[in-house]
């Protein structure tokens, strides 16, 4: 590794929403960084794009609407604002619902954030640079990096941002990892192209990954039977015909236990009987911070492996077009929901049989031609399972949060180790979200990526240390 420059003052690993946003904001509140002030490091061509906004599939929708979807809590309108809404309207009428709401694709917001990101790329100050981080070693203060097919940099300061990995198969289907009937990764651009319109589809999991799945099933005119099923078998619940402002004037108290602060909501829905649950729901989510302070960890424990499943379909609301392609299946009896167990899974000729076990009843067994794993990103084994956070990891200067949310985090953002808090290594975005709780629609993940670049802009010296222009890849 050549070591011979000075460090870049800041690398972001991950360059989605979250890393993307966390520049933005940073190069904005420190106008003195010059050229490579920041660096990013993503293997996907475009910024801003990640995991959520990478989809290419028209389908598949943002879940919150346009108005509150924005880079920058000062401008909640910024993205509505920047959307060519008569452009929109000839490509894509079906976003524009009679409320006046918007649902656009979501490669718009990403397209978005490249737009944002680009005057800052063309000056130099931002620099992408192209791939995957591998590993990370340390001298004294200075991380060095290893970047797969790209050069090898030198940082002072890292911020992680890779949040959302693959999904992880259910034990019952790892021996079928390679069968081509059996998608592990929905999140391929190919997941669904060997489906026939009339075959069978058994998709593991019932939350938003599915709904998009049955969106993009039934576009490209599939018709075969689908069955969705995960161990309660909820779905994500359709946002209030109106959304109300009223959530900013509730008040939920906090508790000291997971089932006190279950009471304490049930008491606001009781109290407030004339109102939608969508209000209830949406000041706990507010709140979410102040809530999740009150909590221990072992309480914290509890809230998750207890009710957050039950959290997760009222709080990540489905959008409205979306809902309508799953009430139709539902109704025209192609789609059926379950909850049940995956216990075994075997293929034949045939196609593959899921032997399940229903909750409350026996054991069934289901023949069908494709199974699709949408059981979301494996976030419990993250650090674990990412080879540059394992080196990390080995230095001591990660380690997984004690809820198993992802990475152990300061409340300034700073990663955490125990009772250590490392001064030049910060966690950005849902990862952290085992300290802040609720952060994971983007409404909470622009407030914290701006929270992290304001603490990046007060660590970093005022005289940056600038880049010579030689060590551009
Ligand atoms: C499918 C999906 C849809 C969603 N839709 C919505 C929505 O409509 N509305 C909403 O409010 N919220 C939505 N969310 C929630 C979402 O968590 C946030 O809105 C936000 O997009 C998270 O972005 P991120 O940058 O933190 O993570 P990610 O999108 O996961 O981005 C992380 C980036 O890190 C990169 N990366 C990973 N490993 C490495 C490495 N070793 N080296 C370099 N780069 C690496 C990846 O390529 C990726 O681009 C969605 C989430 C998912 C998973």
């Amino acid at each position: 590794m050549d070591h011979s420059h000075p460090p870049v003052p800041v690398v972001i690993v991950g360059g989605g929403a979250t890393g993307a946003m966390v520049a933005w904001h940073l190069l904005r509140q420190r106008p003195d960084l010059g050229k490579h002030g920041v660096t990013i490091i993503e293997p996907r061509h475009e910024l801003g794009a990640g995991q959520a906004y990478g989809t290419h599939d028209p389908q598949h929708r943002i879940n919150v609407p346009a108005a509150r979807m924005s880079l920058d809590t000062q401008k909640p309108s910024d993205f509505r604002d920047w959307l060519d809404l008569d452009a929109l309207a000839a490509i894509d009428p079906d976003a524009f619902l009679p409320s006046g709401d918007l649902y656009p694709a979501r490669a718009q917001f990403g397209r978005y954030l490249a737009a944002r990101l680009a005057p800052y790329l063309e000056t130099g100050r931002l620099r992408h640079v192209r791939g995957t981080l591998d590993d990370v070693t340390q001298t004294g203060t200075t991380w060095h990096l290893s970047v797969s097919d790209g050069p090898t940099l030198d940082a002072t300061l890292l911020v992680i941002a890779t949040t959302h990995p693959a999904p992880s198969l259910p034990a019952p289907l790892t021996t079928l990892e390679h069968d081509k009937r059996v998608v592990s990764n929905p999140w391929r651009d190919d997941a669904l192209a060997r489906i026939a319109p009339q075959e069978s589809v058994a998709i593991i999991g019932t939350g938003l990954t599915m709904a998009d799945i049955v969106a993009s099933l039934s576009a490209r005119g599939h018709k075969g039977r689908i069955l969705a099923f995960s161990r309660r078998g909820l779905r994500p619940r359709a946002h209030a015909p109106q959304a109300s402002a009223l959530s900013d004037v509730l008040l939920i108290s906090p508790a000291p236990t997971a089932l006190a602060l279950l009471r304490n909501i049930r008491a606001s829905l009781s109290d407030h009987a004339d109102l939608s649950w969508h209000e209830i729901i949406d000041a706990v989510r507010k709140q979410g911070r102040q809530l999740w302070g009150s909590l221990h960890t072992v309480e914290r424990r509890r809230l998750i492996r207890h009710l957050r499943p039950f959290w997760d379909v009222h709080r990540f609301r489905i959008a409205p077009q979306v809902d309508r392609v799953l009430e139709t299946r539902l109704a025209e009896e192609s789609l059926a929901l379950k909850a049940a167990r995956l216990i075994n899974a075997e293929a034949t000729d045939e196609g593959v049989t899921l032997t399940l076990r229903p909750r409350g009843g026996t054991e069934e067994t289901h023949l069908v031609d494709h199974v699709i794993n949408t059981t979301g990103p494996d976030h419990a084994g993250i650090v674990h399972r990412t080879p540059y956070l394992r080196a990390l990891a080995a230095l001591r200067v990660v380690e997984p949060d004690p809820t198993g949310l992802g990475i152990h985090t300061c409340a300034d953002h700073h990663a955490r180790v125990g009772m250590q808090r490392i001064a030049n290594l910060l966690i950005a975005g849902p990862l952290s979200r085992g300290q802040f709780g609720e952060l994971m629609g983007l409404p909470e993940v622009t407030e914290s990526a701006q929270s992290v670049a304001r603490h990046l802009a007060a660590l970093l010296p005022l005289t940056p240390v600038l880049i010579p222009d030689e060590v551009e890849p």
